[in-house]
């Protein structure tokens, strides 16, 4: 049936092979509505323990009523047609269908290309989910600073006691929305592969103790003790700006999760292969169902709670990548109601 090309009178390739091998799924169906061939990629998508789909009748390899239509078509109308089909089986997989006639000179058949469009089509969800919980962050304190500038204008601007007041919630929104707009394109340059890391060994205990006299004064406002326990001399192998930024985010986070009068350490552990730094705090703790899900992008335990403290819920999420940009990783360990422990886990050299 697929006939053998010769090129230069010398059997160079044979078409059979091409559609043997081809990545893409192929079937080809007669006028009976049985599958008269197909290749391994089909046979493994659709066929019984990846057996061969030859003989068996569409109906029994794909149940989908716009698919048989698309075969229908093809046969008696020798029309081409394009259609999405779903496979719910063990792993759900969606397939971009293109069914064209075809002439075997004795018979009219038609043959089918399934496009694996799965992996393609969940990105674009997530793309899609990540779009509008950046338009719902921003919407939030927009909504604000439009309602402020309102009041003011429809006359709290002459009201001297109030004014300075809806001035500073207008100023704190905004810079809000300023946070958000740097963590969402620093997100983005990472995820797109346009930040690189330039490791080198870097003296731990300095740059925690650099980090802890940066952030004083947010440990302060709060009663927060923040202690270097990393030992004098402790290296490790990192980026110094990239490992900076991870432990700021996390000893943010932990002063921010805390009681007032809490504690904070920051300390390092000799791992086999790996260096840990730990940050550890006896805050609120994280219940095991959200340990699983605060690294994804704008996931927080108590979105009232986070706005009250502020963020813009992508901290972690920038951790998590800088951390395997390293080679590395980060993880977390916590108690509710006791505290959390997050590490970064970099390599030695
Ligand atoms: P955010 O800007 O809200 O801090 P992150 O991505 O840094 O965003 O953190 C996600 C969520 O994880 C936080 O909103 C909070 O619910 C939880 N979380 C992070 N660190 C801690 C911590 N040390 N203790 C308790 N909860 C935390």
């Amino acid at each position: 049936m697929i006939n053998e090309a010769k090129i230069d009178e010398e059997p160079r390739f044979r078409l059979s092979d091409i559609f043997r091998t081809i990545r893409e799924g192929i079937l080809i169906v007669g006028t009976d509505m049985c599958v008269s061939a197909s290749n391994e990629a089909a046979d493994e998508a659709f066929g019984r323990d990846s057996s061969s789909l030859k003989g068996m009748r569409l109906s029994e390899v794909i149940r989908d009523f716009v698919l048989h239509k698309a075969f229908k078509k093809a046969i008696k109308k020798k029309k081409s047609s394009e259609v999405r089909i779903e496979i719910l089986g063990k792993d759900r997989k969606i397939f971009d269908v293109v069914v064209s006639p075809l002439d075997l000179s004795d018979e009219y058949a038609a043959i089918c290309l399934f496009y694996d469009v799965t992996r393609v089509e969940s990105l674009e969800r997530v793309r899609q989910v990540f779009l509008s919980n950046i338009s719902h962050e921003l919407r939030t304190p927009l909504t604000s600073i439009l309602a402020f500038v309102e009041t003011l204008e429809q006359g709290a601007i002459d009201d001297d006691e109030n004014k300075h007041r809806f001035l500073e919630i207008i100023k704190k929104n905004g810079e809000r929305m300023n946070l958000l707009v740097d963590d969402i394109s620093e997100l983005s340059s990472i995820e797109a592969g346009q930040v690189r890391v330039s490791p080198a060994m870097i003296d731990a205990a300095k740059l925690a103790d650099e980090l802890i006299s940066s952030l004083s004064s947010q440990a302060q406002k709060r009663k927060i003790t923040v202690t270097n326990a990393i030992p004098e001399g402790t290296k490790v192998y990192a980026d110094v700006v990239r490992l900076h930024q991870m432990l700021t985010n996390l000893v943010v986070n932990a002063i921010k999760f805390n009681n007032p009068g809490g504690n904070v350490t920051i300390s390092a552990e000799s791992l086999n292969e790996d260096v840990a730094i730990h940050v550890v705090d006896d805050g609120e703790g994280i219940s095991r169902e959200h340990q699983q899900r605060i690294f994804e992008r704008f996931y927080r335990v108590d979105k009232a709670r986070s706005r009250e403290v502020g963020g813009t819920g992508l901290g972690l999420a920038i951790v998590k990548h800088l951390a395997r940009l390293h080679g590395g990783e980060v993880r977390v360990s916590s108690q509710l109601g006791k505290g959390t422990d997050f590490s970064i886990v970099l390599p030695k050299r």
